[in-house]
């Protein structure tokens, strides 16, 4: 029965991603799934993961300035923010013509295009709160 097993931890996954608000990380998903399945390993949750996004179920925004992956109920095709400082990702929903980009990029570097990704990178609103109304030197790592 390790089959049947396997696909119900992986639906488990599947709908937690699907129901997490924003773009969670492989330790946020785990922490949701271990608090109610406390037998599930992390490692069966980071496959599982894996194996979603390789099955194109759910999308995923590569580890990026040190934070790690993130996963994204959305299959579609759409660009990102990354804040720098806390590593929170939102999607960016800005149109601009995707094709003319590959076909400028092809043409300059002779490759077969068959996607890219925009990834954003900034300071989200709520750390410029934070920052504008503690002042700059009250920050200290
Ligand atoms: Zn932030
Ligand atoms: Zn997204």
């Amino acid at each position: 029965m390790k089959d049947r097993r396997n696909t119900m931890q992986r639906e488990l996954t599947y709908e937690v991603v699907l129901s997490y608000p924003g773009h969670p990380s492989a330790e946020d998903i785990y922490r949701v799934i271990s608090s109610k399945y406390s037998t599930i390993s992390k490692a069966t949750v980071y496959r599982n993961l894996n194996m979603l996004f390789d099955e194109g179920k759910i999308g995923k925004v590569p580890s990026i300035l040190g934070f790690e992956a993130h996963y994204d109920h959305r299959t579609d095709h759409h660009s990102h923010a990354i804040c720098i400082k806390c590593g929170k990702v939102v999607d960016v929903d800005v149109q601009y013509d995707m094709d003319l980009v590959d076909v400028a990029v092809s043409m300059e570097k002779g490759f077969m295009l068959f996607s890219h990704d925009l990834i954003f990178e900034g300071i989200c609103s709520d750390c410029r709160n934070k920052e504008s109304s503690y002042g700059t030197e009250g920050i200290k790592d």
